[in-house]
Order: C-alpha cells, then structure tokens, then sequence
C-alpha cells in the first residue's frame, strides 16, 4: 500500500521556520513547502552593522537551497503568500496555489510606525537587510555629496535621530557613534564630524526596558560616554521637513531618522478576525495551534500564547522562535507515530545587548545576574557568532570583527547608488 506523506507548508524562513524545516528534513512522513519572499534567512541581530558598514550583507544571509540542496522532502519556493484560506486548505502566492495538510504560519513581525503616514513615509527601518542597506547608503551619499558640494559639515550640520531605545536603537547608535569617532573622520577628511549629532529618543523612562535597571543605567552612561545625547520620556509625534516633532511640541532638526520604535506581527489574510491581537499577533493555544483550528500554527514572532505569567506572550526573541519551532516539530514525529504532543515550555534563558567596542550589558537568568563591560561584550559576541548560520558567515564575521577590533576602520563602506531612494536629503 502506498502511504501519502502529508504536506505541511512553511510560510516564511526565519528564525522559526528554517528551524522547524531543518528539524522535519528528511522526515519520511512529511512533505514539506517553506515558501519565503527572499531565496535566503536573514540574521535579523546583525542587521545593525550592515546599516553601520561593518559588515557585509552576504555575511548575515544565507541561500535557503544551499542548506535544502540535499533534501528529499523540503521544497523552497521564493514567492510571497498574499492569501490563506483556512476552510479550503489553500494558500494563494503571488505564483500560484498551494493546498496543505498542516500549515505553520512563521511570517515574523513588521516595523510598526503606530498609523503614523508621515512617521512610515520619511523615516528609515530596519527590519531586513535591504533596509539595513537603504540606511548604509543614504548616510554614505550624504557624506559623498558634501564633500563634493565642498561646503564644509559645519555649515551643513548633521544630526541622526535614532528613535526607539530597545537593543536594536542602543546597537545602532553605539555603533554609529563609534563610526563618527573612528572611521568618518579618516574616510572623510574634507569634512567636521565634531558637528554630527547623534540623539537616541525612547519613550518610555528607561533604555532597554525589557532588561534591569543596571543594564539600562550602564546603557546609558556608555553612550553618553561615547558622544550620544540619549532623551527617555520622550514621544516623537512626527517626522517632516527634517524636523522631528516631539510630544511637547518642541522638534529636533535631524536629518536622517531611523525607526526602530516597535514591531508588530505581520501574515497574509485570510484568518478569522477575532484570532488576532492588539499587536497583530495570531493568539495560539500553548502547542502553537492557531486558536479554533485544527492544522493551522503560528511560530516565532507571530505567536501569541496568552497565559496568567506572560498576559502579553513571550518575548520576540531569536530564541523563543527557535524553540517553539524545536516543539512543533517534535510533535509533528509525535503525530506521525499517533503518539501525545507536549506543550511549548518557556524558558527565560536572558538577555543581552551591545553598545560598542567593550561595551555590552548581560542579564543572566540562570543565574539571576546581571554585568557588563568587556567580558559582556565578548558573551554577546560569541553567542551571535554560533547562532549565525553556516561556517563560512561564521569565519568571515570573525575575520571582519578582528579587523575592525585592531584598525577601528569600517571595512565595508561601499555605496550601492541605485539602492538609495527613500529619504535622500
Ligand atoms: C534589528 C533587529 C535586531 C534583533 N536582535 C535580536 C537579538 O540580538 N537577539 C534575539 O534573540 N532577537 C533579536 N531580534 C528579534 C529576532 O530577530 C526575532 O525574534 C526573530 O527573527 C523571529 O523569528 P521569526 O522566524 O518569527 O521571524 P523572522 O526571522 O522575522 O522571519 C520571518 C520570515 O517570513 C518571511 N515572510 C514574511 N511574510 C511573508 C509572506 N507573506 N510570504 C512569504 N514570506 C514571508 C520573511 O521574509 C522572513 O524571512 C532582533 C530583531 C531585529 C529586527
């Protein structure tokens, strides 16, 4: 008798999908579609230093085939899902049709700019690696230009606003202060970067305020060391004509923005309304299982699980992602041998951020401690380079890292001039 294998489609290769598609290779009872709108799996954690021209943005991506090459059962598909049909069992793309078995929703989330038009239209996010290049690009054109209009930066001064004071607003203004410091003054010899203001807005009253109050405070003084102006409670209503327009109606002149404020599910429609959240999350049961149904989950960023400890779900992390999908695909081997699926369990395994050269802070949960400076740092350092995925992005990052540690030099201040449209001063 021949056994059909059931097809389960994989809607998006991040962190969560990938996983679950590298757990489930090979699996003699599935078939598997892990369909994305990129042919690669993006390190969304090293985005900043793309942005920041550290590094390469082939460094922090991987081609899906390469790692599926061998696979009997993974078939990738670069297209974008526009639609989900949960009573037909379909899943419309931009190419064509897919009918499934399972599916396992694992979009990930999106920039969020709150409904604000003007805030999305003017300001530069960074959630992928185009973005991180867009953002790479635009200042080095910016430089590029001034040297060449020979007007000295005095007279055209810079400011950068970075809004959003969660990991990702601490890295990048770190290492931007670190480029003003170091690089731009070697690179750009013509031009006064003692002029460049580098702000870093945050709404609520502290930095990093998902961590301790230490990693904050030592956040804070490190990049206020390092030349950063550094506001909390401060609400930024709207960016237009260079002006960034606070809360209290006073503005800062600033002339790029970047937007790294918040994020918010992103997926296809197609589900019942009443299954998403506030934050535009799928609510799911605590085995992934997208609430009322009975084949459909959400992974990674997607997922909501509401509980009595975590009313607000788990954190978007890299690694809240990668086990929920390590579960799911547990229980897809469950299945298959009629045997009893087991609940996703969260475990705190801590937190961390860097803001320069020597400079991270670590909340540790087990145990409960918290430290920072140089021995933080190369923690930080030395779990993204094993979370990065495949050898050779490992090496390299390394070679890159070393180099830069003893030069203090950028290594990759390329300008790709057709990437840079959005927000050119
Ligand atoms: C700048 C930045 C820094 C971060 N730093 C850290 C860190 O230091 N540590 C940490 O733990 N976490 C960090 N995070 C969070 C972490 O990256 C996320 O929690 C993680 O990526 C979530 O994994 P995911 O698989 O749910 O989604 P993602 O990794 O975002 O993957 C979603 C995938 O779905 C695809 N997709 C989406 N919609 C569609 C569609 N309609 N059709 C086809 N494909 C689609 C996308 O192309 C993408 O490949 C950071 C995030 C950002 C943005």
């Amino acid at each position: 008798m021949v056994q059909t294998k059931k097809h389960i489609v994989i809607i998006g290769a991040g962190f969560a999908g990938l996983k679950l598609a590298r757990t489930l290779n090979n699996h003699p009872s599935y078939r598997i579609t892990l369909i994305d709108k990129n042919n690669y799996h993006q390190f969304q954690p090293l985005l900043y230093q793309v942005a920041m021209a550290n590094l390469d943005a082939s460094n922090i991506s991987f081609p899906l085939r390469t790692i599926f090459n061998k696979s009997k059962n993974v078939s990738i598909r670069v297209e974008t899902v526009l639609n989900i049909n949960a009573e037909a069992n379909t899943v419309q793309t931009n190419e064509c049709q897919y009918r499934f078995d399972f599916l396992v929703l694992a979009t990930g989330a999106a920039t969020n700019y709150f409904g604000n038009k003007a805030i999305e239209e003017n300001t530069l996010p960074m959630k992928s690696t185009w973005e991180a290049l867009q953002i790479r690009n635009s200042l080095l054109k910016y430089f590029e230009d001034a040297v060449s209009s020979q007007t000295p930066l005095a007279q055209i001064p810079i400011s950068i606003v970075i809004v959003g004071g969660g990991p990702t607003g601490v890295e990048l203004s770190g290492a931007l202060a670190e480029m003003k410091r170091d690089s731009l003054p070697l690179e750009y010899p013509e031009l006064d970067f003692t002029k460049m203001k580098i702000y870093l807005l945050e709404g609520t009253n502290r930095l990093l305020i998902n961590m301790s109050e230490m990693a904050s405070k030592s956040a804070k003084v490190y990049l206020e060391e390092m030349g950063v102006i550094v506001k909390t409670n401060t609400f930024v209503k709207g960016y237009e004509h260079k002006k960034v327009l606070l809360q209290d109606d006073s503005y800062i002149h600033s002339t790029f923005v970047i937007w790294v404020a918040g994020v918010k599910g992103s997926f296809p429609p197609g589900l019942d309304p009443n299954l998403i959240s506030k934050s535009n999350q799928l609510k799911t049961n605590s085995y992934n299982k997208v609430l009322g149904s009975d084949n459909i989950f959400a992974i990674g960023d997607i997922s909501l699980i509401e509980s009595t400890l975590f009313p607000r779900g788990f954190p978007q992390l890299a690694s809240v992602a990668i086990d929920q999908a390590k579960n799911l695909a547990k229980n897809f081997k469950q299945l298959a041998n009629n045997k009893k699926i087991l609940p996703y369990q969260y475990l705190n395994k801590g937190n961390m951020a860097t803001v320069g050269r020597n400079k991270a802070v670590v909340d540790l949960a087990y145990p409960t401690i918290s430290f920072q400076g140089f021995f933080a740092w190369v923690l930080w350092m030395t779990l993204h380079l094993f979370l990065l995925i495949g050898f050779k992005n490992k090496l390299i990052v390394f070679i890159n890292w070393t180099y830069h540690y003893f030069t203090n030099r950028q290594s990759l201040s390329l300008l790709f001039e057709q990437l840079t449209r959005k927000n050119k001063p």
